[in-house]
């Protein structure tokens, strides 16, 4: 480790509370690559947790939001803004549901708003409160959400949690009918689990989960904060199970790293939020809008739908011949450029072996090596980035 990465670390360290342990100190990006601070430059195959789908730095977003920040960077919903109008109205025709959007600031706070939009609902039809989730997903860290994430290692040390939970397992629809009750109000799912272990859902489950939501009378929330925009081939990883959600949260890649959240409703649930009932200052942020809606046109004009499919193919069959070439791999999994390479022991050495090779990846649920490339990489960069993971497995699994 160079001078100034070990210098600001160490600073980091002295102030920063310790949720985080960072190796590398991110100076700028572009594209598909980062450059730290001692101008190491480094493949961005986490793109900053799912957020740059665009890569980093684009020409325009980074021009929307220039241009937004020099006229005006707030309005505090008592005030409307063109930019997030304009937002509100392209998620709900992206979506096809024919509803609304509510805007906050994270992926969590998305997520509670759902959470409490299906309790009120809920308290009008039939005094119902109770959301099912599923184990090994993940929803956010406050109080609400991390009750929600039915996982040991965020939910110790903070009890008591809120109550009106129940969790069942993934893939497994006789668990999900089990896990309801008369107080149930919702079911809530990740298409594709991230944090997780990058598990897609089964069609034949997305399928179920919709059907068992309208014999029951219950809302369907689909969590697309981090499989959602475009990151496994459609815009909204349910698209592609051919199911319509009645909630979905979007946060993580909608304005390439500028906060930003929202909840998305189908026509049904419009409404149900009535003025004062929920509420955030920084909601629909103008900034952040501007640079959205530039992220959904870039995705449409640079054909990013199309290009997760593709490049994720050809990603995916480099990563099978690791698993047929090394024991040690068992799998891989995952849909588009969302992609999991399953590991018999510890991912975090192959995360590191990677980042020693100028790749930077993620690990997931215990066992798994999690790649979120921007999806504007090109198969030239995917190549050379696939020589670079073929040398690092090579020094964690070769003889
Ligand atoms: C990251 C993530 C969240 C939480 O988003 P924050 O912006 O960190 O609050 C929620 N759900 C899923 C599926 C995520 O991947």
């Amino acid at each position: 480790m160079s001078n100034k990465t070990q210098e600001i670390l160490e600073k980091y360290t002295a102030s920063v509370m310790p949720t985080y342990t960072p190796s590398v100190v991110l100076a700028s990006g572009k594209g598909v690559t980062v450059r730290d601070v001692d101008g190491l430059v480094l493949y961005d195959f986490t793109s900053g947790i799912g957020v740059h789908n665009v890569g980093h730095c684009h020409q325009k977003v980074v021009k929307a939001i220039q241009d937004q920040a020099a006229r005006l960077t707030h309005a505090s919903n008592l005030f409307a803004t063109e930019p997030a109008t304009e937002l509100a109205g392209k998620l709900v025709e992206l979506s096809g549901l024919g509803g609304k959007v509510f805007f906050c600031n994270s992926g969590a706070e998305a997520n509670e708003a759902a959470i409490k939009l299906a309790r009120r609902w809920g308290s009008q039809n039939g005094g119902r409160y109770e959301v099912v989730t599923f184990r090994q997903g993940f929803h956010g860290r406050t109080l609400a959400t991390v009750a929600a994430t039915a996982q040991a290692w965020c939910q110790a040390g903070y009890d008591p949690l809120p109550v009106g939970f129940a969790y069942a397992d993934f893939n497994d629809i006789e668990s999900v009918k089990a896990a309801i009750t008369g107080k149930t109000v919702a079911i809530m799912v990740e298409a594709v689990q991230g944090e997780g272990g990058v598990m897609p859902a089964t069609k034949e489950f997305m399928e179920g989960l919709r059907a068992l939501c309208d014999e029951k009378n219950l809302l369907l929330i689909c969590d697309e904060v981090q499989c959602g925009m475009g990151r496994t081939g459609t815009w909204f990883a349910w698209q592609g199970y051919g199911i319509e959600p009645d909630l979905f949260t979007l946060a993580k890649s909608i304005a390439d790293g500028i906060p930003m959240g929202a909840l998305v409703s189908n026509a049904k649930l419009a409404d149900v939020f009535t003025p004062s009932s929920h509420a955030s200052t920084f909601g629909g942020n103008p900034v952040a809008a501007a640079a959205a809606l530039a992220v959904i046109s870039v995705i449409e004009e640079e054909g990013l739908l199309a290009r997760a499919t593709e490049v994720g193919g050809l990603f995916r069959e480099a990563l099978q011949g690791f698993v047929e070439k090394y024991d040690k791999l068992l799998e891989v999994r995952g849909v588009g450029l969302m992609l999991g390479l399953v590991v018999d022991g510890d991912p975090k050495e192959v995360v590191d072996a990677l980042r020693e090779q100028g790749v930077l990846a993620l690990t997931a649920g215990g066992n798994t090596v999690r790649f979120l490339p921007p999806l504007v990489l090109k198969e030239e960069d995917l190549e050379e980035a696939t020589d670079m993971i073929s040398d690092a497995l090579d020094c964690v699994f070769g003889e």
